[in-house]
Formats: C-alpha cells, structure tokens, sequence
C-alpha cells in the first residue's frame, strides 16, 4: 500500500482524521509548510514550515526550552507519574530478546511487547489498559551513525503509551490530550513549541493516521492510530483498534538538558568520566555549534561521511581540533551506547555469536574493541559495565541480577576476538578494495569486521549500507514448511492424551485416504515440541507416524487403513509413550540444571526426545568441561530424587506471561491463546504441550551420554533416562565403579574436613582459656604441647587431627591473649611437612618468627620466611619433624 495515497486521503478530510479537540481548545492552526508542503498543526501564527524545515530546528542544543533537568532516569520518572497520575498502569519492560515473536530476534518498538502472531494475524493482548511502558528497543541499522549524529543509538528506551479504545480505554482526543500536557504541564515546554505534523502508518494489512509531535525541530513521539484494514478505498474498521504512541525517552531527556548530543545525558555518569580519562577539553560553544549542524542536516545526506564533513566546515574545526575532540568523543559516544547495547541484549539471554540475532552482538562488542584499539582508548570494560548498571537499575533493577553475567560474557567473548585477529591479519593481507558484498562475506565467513579493515587501514570507511545489510540478512527467522493434505471441513480433533490418556479407546474415522487417518479423538501424541509421536495399532493397523495439521491430528498407518464412518478400536504403545514421557521430562530438569550450574544465558535452544534416547540443545558461550556435566547431572539426579510433583495448569498466555516471564517459552513461541504451564515446582516453569510424568522420580535416573558445541553459542547435551539411563549405567559399571569409589572416598574425606573443622571452631576459646592458665612446667592439651616458664611459653603441635585453618586461626589468637608466647603448628600436606609460626608481640622480640620458620625450614630441607609475627615454612623431609620442634625450643628458651 502507498503511504503517500493513504495521507493524501486523510489529509483531504483532516476534520475528520487530524482534528482533535484538543486543536480547538487551543487554537492550533492547521498550516502547510512552505517548503515541503507537508500539513502541520501549530498555535504560533509566525510559523511558516513545519518543525524539519524551521530556523529553530535543533536549536534547543545549548538553550533548551525547559525550566527544568531531567536526565535519562529522571526522564522516565517524570513520564511515569504523569501517565499513572492520569489512569494508565506503569508496566515493566520486556524482555529486548523477542521471545514471543518468529519473526522477530530483538524488540523493536514498545507495542511489539502486547502483539501475538496466530497464523497469519496479529493479536493485541494488553495486560492492562491503557498502559505506559518504558520498552528498552534494540535497532541495528543505522549503525554506522551511532555515536555520530549525536541522536542515534544501538538501544534506546521507547516510551509506549498503549490504549485499546474500549469502555476502559480512550482514543484520538484523550491520546492527543495527554501527550501535550505531558510535554507542557509535565516537562513544563511552552505551548507555542508543542507543533502536530500529519503523518499515517501502515503495516501488516492495517493502517491508520498519525500524529507526530515537534518541539524545536526534534520529534519526541509519534501518535499512531491504527483503525482500519484491507486496501485504501475498500478498507473496512478494524475490529480492535489501538492506539500505538512511541516517544523516545532519550529526546526527552536531551531537550530539557540541551548538551550537544543526546550521548551527553542519557547515559549518566558514564559519558562524563570516559570523557574526564581521556582528557578531552572541549569549548562548548563549539561543540554546540558542530553538533547543532550535524543534527540538523544529517537528513539531508546520503552518506554521514559527507554530513560529518559539511558539519566540520560550517563549525570551522581545525583537522587538528577533529583528530582530538570529534573523533575520541565519537569513540567514547559509540562505546557507552554498545556496552548498553550488550547489557541488556546478554542480560535477556542473548549471546554474541555467528547465528541469527547473536550476529549483531558479536558486531557491535567487536566495534567497541575496534574503537579502544584504534583510538587507543584504555578502559576498564567491566567498569564501565557496573557503572551503566548502577545508573540504569534506577529504571530496570533487574539488571542487577545479571551483572556477573554480563560481565563474563563480554569477556569471554573480547579474549576470543583477541585470539582470532592473528588470523585476521592473514587474512587481511590479501585484500585490496572489498565491496559491500565482499566485506559481508569477510564477516560472515571469516569473523573480519570492517571495523578491524578500518584500523588496519585497508578500508578508510565503512560504506553505509553495510549494517543495515547485514541486519536485513539477519533480521527474521526462517518459515517452517508444511505438507498440505485434503483435510478441509473436518472439525478440531479432541486430545484425549490432555485428558484421562486412555492407552485403548474407541474412536471414528472422519476422513480416510492413502495411508492417512483423521479420528474424531485421538490419544495419540502428535509430533511436537521436539517430542516423537506415539505409535501403535488402529483397528488392527500399525501407527507409524502422527502429525497435527492446524488442529486436526493426522494419523499415518502402514499395511491399510480402516474405512471412513467406522468406529475402530485403537491402542497407543504405552511403553514406547514411557520411555519418550521419561526423556520428555528429563529435557525440562536438564534445562533447568544446566541454567543453575551455568549461568542466566542458558535457554534451551531445541530439544529432541524419543523413546530410548534424547538431546537438548541450550545456549552456551563454550564446549562444556567434564566438571560442568558432573555438576549438571549431579543436580538433576538430586531433582529426580527429590521427588517433585509436576504440575501442569493452563493460563490465559498473557497472564502466564506477566505470573512466570517470558523463560517459559523455552520450546518457542506458542501459538495458541491458552497455554499450558508444565512446573517443577519453582525449579522449572516452561509454557509445554508434550507428555509428562507425574513427579520427578518417574524419570529414575539422568546419565548425559555426550555433549558437543554444535554451532557457535549451542552445546549439545546428549542423554538417557529411565531405562535407557539404567541400560547405559550397566554397560559402563566398571568405569563408573572405580569412578565412583573415588568420589566417594573423596567425599568422604572432605565431610570429615568439614566436620573437623566446625569441631575446632567451637573449640578454640576453652583451648585457649586452659592454655593462658597453665602453670609453669610442661604439659598437653588436646594434642598440644605447652611448656611454661615465667617469661616465656611455648605450644606446638604436630597431630594429624589439626590443618591449616586451625594452626592460622588459633595461633593468632593464642599469641594475642599471650604476648610472650611462641605458637608452632606442624602438618603433612600433599606429600610435605609444613609448618605456621605465630609469635606474641613480646616474644618476637627476641625470636622474629620469620627467623624460627627459617630455621625449621632448614630442618626440614626446604625454605621459609615471615613477618617478626607470622611465618610460613616447611620441607620434604618427614622424619626430622621432631628435630624441627626442638630446634625451635633451644631458640625460644636460649
Ligand atoms: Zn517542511
Ligand atoms: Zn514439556
């Protein structure tokens, strides 16, 4: 549909699309720019061209239009309590990784939070109404002009005001309404600043007008009023209107502060201090007037290469002046708004990697390594990783919870980025000119950014469309195929497996044809969610295959089928059912396993489960090492242990959504309006169809056969359960025996440590108590020597039943409460002797214990050393502990 037809129409009858009551209580004006022609509406009688193509555009930057500051968080507060003031619910983001999508890897607008596909339509479901959301949106296009054009970003915060015009809701005037006293009354912007520009939309076969608002040339949120379908001229009412308005927080923001770029105040501290250690000084006068141009003309060009120059002309900057503000802010500009980026994509469960949506984060932390190295910028990732979260948990505490990740994750990722770039280099030498295509090729095949081709000097820029290609390549899911079969007419087949699952049931054939059955019910498990379909007999005829076409379960038999309007006996294979059922739940406790051991990133990616065998895939960064899948398996047994019930509930999805969050999608989308919430307990919740035991101890036993990264970012847990599980444990008993006597020894000498050491805990103060009282002369507490003169005393001990901790911990305090005593602590440790010695503030004045542990060490034929009060030694020697002991003796008591 023609965008231009549609506003012609609307803007031909403005009465009745444009004009609000609002228009009239305020006396706007409706007005035609004399330039572009384009229809405004606007209080001020001295304006002649809409806001693009005003004297005023952009001049906010240096002398914003507002008494008050707000910055990024503030911004939203101030949003926030206007629209909850005024009837709406203030509703948490979701999450910017779009789950609930298949079309869509990352949220790309605020009302793509309440949109559902079925089939081929899109829902609205609104948790509430009407709602205002601060929708964190991911957008990889345009980012060649990130950290540029001072007003564009990677991520940015969407404010979403979304109302459905019903007995709750409002439509156009009330809309209009609110968004000017937001704007005045709120953010206190004159009236007369506040301009209406007509616009429509359109997309997914509906379509509507639009209001877009203007204050000083920017546009701070665009009104959209989707209420019509079909084509222009034959279009009909939409059944479910919406209202859609999406304003940018961070515009918000930069118009009530007015620094140069949107960058300076929209990322808190951040900006400000990378600025403060690269030791940038830069007039304000000029930036002003360098990023006031940039701004404004940046439309105007094709290419940000060209605006950027024509900006550093009109701004009369030095190429020296370039080379040491410009560039370096633009460097510090893109890295505050990637690390951003990354923050909330890897805190969602994305992972940067060659596939799908995990390209575009690969791209942009690789862009931020680019920059540091080419700018030789020297800056603590993780620093600035804290500090973006410690502002931005204002709005999103939720960000707290995966800081660590977060910070892992980058990590991991920036030491794989080093270690390919010697390959890189090769690489990089055999390239002389590259195309867009080409250097596409060069990062999808060879990781080779054209940021790293930029810092090596084979390319001077990155030509434009590169991003926004490569995010087109990226951008949607690929379309499942589907057999089509003669099916039309018949009715949804009722799935008595959702039910009692009777394993024997009689049922009648609706619809027969070459090897395909159709019932009118049905206890046979359709192929789904990874889970292989039943098998077993109708009416005497083997079931090999079962598949749902829409609602309707279709049976595939071998040897004949049975005749349409009979009633035939059928019977599902219960043992086969069992040992898939087994698998199937097996998936979930292994999902949930992994997520504990590994960490928040974990999603199952796809699973897979049949009778004997099964393989669940999750997002991972790396190949799991052997002590991860001991880890895993152990918590799983535990699970399977525990015995938990598996619940299953079914929810209305928007409420399984706001009650659970979005990890119950772990299978994919759903496409159905209820959803069945499978639970173990609160260890796993995940949004299934398949067939589950009833508690966890169904399962039996877990054994993790194999695993595998099998692409960038996916490991491959390949497993058994039940049976299958106890088949396997057989086979490999004698491994697992010798493997398991040495756990259990080793577990056993561990709970003995620990229990020892809570033992000497409780009892070092009466030790300690009877030792300070001991009378002159020798003798033994606890396996404790003491010898005590009037001046001096000495302990020592070499017992077995005493290690590290306790000679570190009761030394000190014994020499504490007694100044003039000498404390010496002798014990094995992996095959050597090694000795601790405290000695009392009085008593290390005549013997440092740095001297003692060096003379004991000489004993023992190793080395030594220490503080006057503590020190450290030993030796290999075991036999010569006792000459170690007295050697110390003739030095205390000489
Ligand atoms: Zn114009
Ligand atoms: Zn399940």
């Amino acid at each position: 549909m023609d965008k231009k037809e549609i506003l012609k129409t609307f803007s031909a009858d403005s009465d009745r699309y444009y004009k609000v009551k609002l228009f009239e209580e305020q006396g706007y004006e409706r007005k035609s720019c004399s330039r572009c022609g384009r229809f405004y509406w606007s209080i001020d009688s001295n304006r002649n061209n809409c806001p693009q193509h005003s004297d005023d555009t952009y001049s906010f930057i240096g002398n914003p239009p507002t008494q008050k500051r707000f910055d990024y968080t503030q911004a939203w507060k101030e949003v926030e309590s206007f629209f909850v003031k005024n009837g709406h619910t203030s509703v948490n983001r979701y999450p910017v990784v779009c789950r609930w999508r298949d079309d869509l890897y990352f949220t790309i607008a605020s009302i793509v939070d309440f949109q559902r596909v079925m089939g081929s339509q899109v829902v609205f479901e609104f948790p509430a109404n009407p709602l205002v959301v601060p929708q964190t949106c991911l957008r990889f296009k345009d980012l060649e002009n990130v950290g540029v054009t001072g007003k564009h970003f990677s991520s940015f915060c969407m404010i979403g005001q979304h109302c459905i015009p019903n007995s709750e809701g409002y439509w156009k005037d009330q809309c209009v309404d609110l968004d000017f006293r937001l704007l005045t009354e709120q953010f206190g912007i004159k009236k007369e600043e506040v301009v209406f520009v007509e616009d429509v939309w359109e997309g997914g076969g509906s379509f509507g007008s639009s209001l877009e608002f203007f204050v000083k040339g920017v546009e701070l949120g665009n009104a959209v009023f989707t209420e019509f379908q079909g084509e222009l001229g034959k279009h009909s009412e939409l059944e479910q209107k919406v209202i859609d308005m999406g304003a940018g927080l961070e515009r918000f923001a930069w118009i009530t502060m007015g620094t140069p770029t949107a960058y300076d105040c929209c990322f808190g501290p951040v900006t400000n201090q990378l600025i403060q250690k690269v030791g940038i000084d830069a007039d304000s006068n000029l930036l002003t007037k360098y990023y006031t141009t940039i701004a404004k003309n940046i439309e105007n060009y094709d290419d940000i290469f060209v605006a950027r120059k024509h900006a550093i002309e009109q701004a009369g900057l030095t190429e020296q002046q370039v080379d040491r503000i410009i560039t370096p802010l633009e460097g510090i500009y893109l890295i505050a708004d990637h690390v951003r980026t990354l923050i909330f994509a890897i805190s969602d469960g994305a992972l940067p990697s060659n596939v799908g949506g995990g390209y575009n984060l690969r791209m942009i932390l690789r862009r931020i390594i680019g920059t540091m190295d080419r700018l030789n910028l020297k800056f603590d990732m993780d620093e600035i990783i804290d500090t973006q979260i410690d502002y931005l948990k204002k709005t999103y505490p939720e960000l707290e919870e995966t800081r660590e990740d977060v910070k892992k994750i980058i990590s991991i990722e920036s030491d794989r980025y080093e270690n390919s770039k010697s390959r890189m280099q090769k690489i990089v030498g055999r390239i002389k000119d590259p195309s867009v295509d080409d250097l596409i090729r060069l990062y999808e095949s060879d990781g080779v950014t054209p940021d790293y081709l930029k810092e090596t000097n084979v390319i001077s820029e990155i030509p434009s469309e590169f991003y926004s290609k490569l995010s087109e390549l990226h951008q949607s899911a690929k379309k499942k195929e589907q057999v089509n079969l003669p099916l039309e007419g018949l009715p949804e087949t009722e799935l008595l497996y959702y039910g009692d699952d009777p394993k024997e049931f009689d049922a009648k054939v609706l619809k027969s044809f070459e090897k395909y059955v159709v019932l009118d019910r049905t206890s046979f498990y359709a192929r789904g969610g990874g889970q292989e379909p039943d098998h077993g007999k109708i009416a005497g005829f083997e079931v090999v295959d079962v598949n749902k076409h829409g609602s309707i379960v279709v049976h595939e038999t071998s040897g004949g089928i049975p005749k349409e309007g009979e009633t035939v006996s059928c019977v599902v294979d219960s043992k086969r059912r069992e040992g898939i059922t087994k698998h199937h739940t097996s998936t979930h406790i292994l999902n949930s396993s992994s997520r504990t051991v590994l960490g928040s990133w974990v999603w199952q990616h796809s699973a897979f489960k049949e009778v004997d065998h099964a393989r669940l895939d999750i997002t991972h960064h790396s190949a799991l090492t052997d002590d991860e899948v001991r880890k895993i398996e152990e918590l799983a047994n535990a699970k399977v242990k525990e015995n938990i019930p598996v619940t299953i509930e079914n929810f209305d999805r928007g409420a399984a959504e706001q009650k659970y969050g979005f990890r119950i999608y772990q299978g994919g989308v759903v496409p159905v309006k209820s959803v069945r919430i499978v639970s173990i307990e609160d260890f796993d919740v995940e949004a299934c169809g398949g067939t589950h035991t009833k508690t966890t101890k169904e399962v039996e036993l877990i054994k993790i056969s194999r695993t595998k990264r099998i692409q960038d970012g996916v490991v491959r847990l390949e497993f058994v359960a039940g049976d299958a599980a106890r088949e396997y444990v057989k086979q490999h008993e004698a491994d697992l025996e010798t493997a398991s006597a040495d756990q259990l020894a080793k577990e056993a000498r561990d709970k003995l440590r620990d229990i020892r050491k809570a033992e000497d805990r409780l009892k070092i103060p009466m030790l300690l108590k009877e030792i300070s009282q001991t009378l002159i002369g020798t003798t033994r507490l606890r396996d404790i020597e003491i010898i005590t003169t009037e001046s001096r005393k000495f302990c020592w001990t070499k017992s077995d039943r005493y290690d590290e901790y306790f000679h570190i911990n009761f030394g000190e305090k014994l020499v504490k409460a007694n100044s003039e005593a000498v404390y010496c602590g002798i014990f094995e440790e992996a095959g050597t002797v090694r000795a601790i010695i405290h000695a009392g503030e009085d008593a290390s004045k005549r013997n440092k214990a740095g001297d003692i542990a060096k003379a004991i060490s000489k004993v023992l034929g190793g080395a030594g050393g220490g503080n006057p009060r503590f020190a450290q030694g030993g030796g290999p020697d075991k036999s010569k502990k006792d000459e170690a002991i007295n050697k110390v003796k003739s030095m205390v008591f000489e």
